[in-house]
């Protein structure tokens, strides 16, 4: 008998009709003679909607009442699952995180998983039953509090759930056929991906591919579970996100994987740094303190004339302003003459495992958006990806050129059944 872990997004589940056909779902699976464990999240847009609740009745909102409100719900998601299960006549049990055994730190809101003890499950299951687990949350052994993972968590839920319980395949269900060679929805011609490495989807997911969350994608690597990405709108075979042994990864790997985009950073000029040792370190100890998620980092060859630098750096925009002011307190200890803040950009990534091997992928990657006249901001590269920065509004012709420079093209246009890709 195989154990799968099945994980449903809140698209999925967003409705009564939609619990149904999910319930129905997780029926055939049992019924092919597997044991099913399933993660769930919030119907719908529902954290949304408890989110701006929350917002309305205070304006900082307690963190651990937050976990509390956000928590409730994958419980009623849960709780209707299970229902809907019952009523086809199979045995099913809900469990909140903490019943589950999802032992967290004790950071409300963006929790880490520190140890999964299942015995619950494993039991509900011995005993024949269809186990549904509340996705995106858990218990702080210390506090003895409820925490969530931080959005999109339910995908690290139902991996860690593969972890603990030894499952043979996780499987995600989405709203799209599997991880495409760029988001489906702006390029109309992209193509479903058959198997990638874990590593080439974390690059993509780090670069703005929705799909699947990175921290869900990280405990996959580390604790080797494989992963299949797929639609629960029908029952095509998606996307394989595994872990190669070294001879598979020996094996002629393709060029590129696919195209990530995102508009959701900006980017901080420190104009005029004295171009001596200790500068650079001196304006990133400020910026880490801040605790800000620093992407790129550019820095210009010093006019000889002045002996002064350019740094510029790219972050998430909702981290802006924090690190502008902090920098600012500093500016007269630190040197510097002056600071621009740009929002207005665009990030692409292109990324395959194949470029290890293979000269002249930013000549072609270059040349395409040179030919859409588009102009690059900026450069950053890792083995496996070429990341460039242009103007935000040029993104997604540069997504389209630079996936049709590449050959990734496909024949027909692809299906995109609902939501938001979540
Ligand atoms: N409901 C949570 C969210 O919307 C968790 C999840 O969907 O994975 O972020
Ligand atoms: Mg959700």
């Amino acid at each position: 008998m195989s154990l799968i872990v099945q994980k449903f997004g809140g698209s999925s589940v967003a409705d009564a009709e939609s619990i149904k056909r999910v319930a129905k779902r997780i029926v055939e699976t049992r019924k092919a003679g597997n044991e099913v464990v399933v993660a769930v999240s919030a119907m719908g847009d529902t954290t949304d909607e408890l989110l701006d609740l929350a917002h309305e009745v205070a304006p900082i909102p307690a963190p651990r009442e937050m976990d509390m409100l956000l928590s409730a719900g994958e419980r009623i998601s849960m709780a209707l699952l299970a229902m809907a299960i019952e009523s086809l006549g199979h045995d099913a049990r809900s469990f909140t995180g903490s019943q589950a055994g999802m032992i967290t730190d004790a950071r409300h809101g963006a929790a880490r998983i520190v140890d999964v003890t299942p015995v619950r499950l494993r039991e509900a299951l011995d005993e024949g039953a269809i186990v549904i687990v509340a996705g995106f949350q858990g218990f702080n052994r210390d506090t003895k509090d409820i925490t969530t993972l931080g959005r999109g968590g339910s995908d690290t839920t139902a991996v860690a759930l593969a972890a603990a319980l030894n499952a043979d395949v996780c499987e995600i269900y989405t709203d799209v056929d599997g991880i495409f060679s760029a988001d489906p929805r702006l390029v109309p011609k992209a193509q479903k991906i058959d198997r990638i490495t874990s590593e080439e989807m974390l690059e993509l997911a780090a670069n703005g591919a929705k799909v699947l969350y990175i921290r869900a994608v990280e405990y996959a690597r580390r604790h080797g579970v494989t992963l299949h990405v797929r639609s629960s709108f029908n029952n095509n075979e998606g996307t394989i996100v595994y872990n190669p042994t070294e001879s598979e990864t020996a094996v002629e790997e393709p060029l590129i994987a696919g195209v990530a985009t995102d508009l959701s950073e900006a980017k901080i000029t420190v104009v005029g740094v004295p171009d001596i040792p200790g500068k650079a370190a001196q304006i990133f100890t400020i910026v880490a303190k801040t605790g800000a998620n620093i992407d790129m980092i550019v820095q210009n060859v010093s006019a000889a004339s002045t002996g002064l630098t350019d740094i510029s750096f790219t972050l998430p925009k909702s981290e802006g302003q924090l690190v502008l002011t902090a920098l600012r307190a500093e500016q007269e200890d630190s040197g510097f003459k002056a600071l621009q803040y740009d929002d207005q950009i665009g990030k692409l990534a292109l990324v395959g495992a194949g470029m290890r091997t293979n000269a002249g992928v930013s000549a072609k990657l270059f040349t395409a958006l040179y030919e859409a006249g588009i102009n690059i901001e900026m450069i950053s590269t890792s083995e496996i990806r070429i990341s460039v920065v242009t103007r935000a509004d040029t993104i997604n012709d540069a997504l389209r050129v630079v996936h049709t420079a590449f050959g990734l093209d496909a024949e027909n246009e692809a299906v995109v059944h609902a939501g938001t890709g979540r």
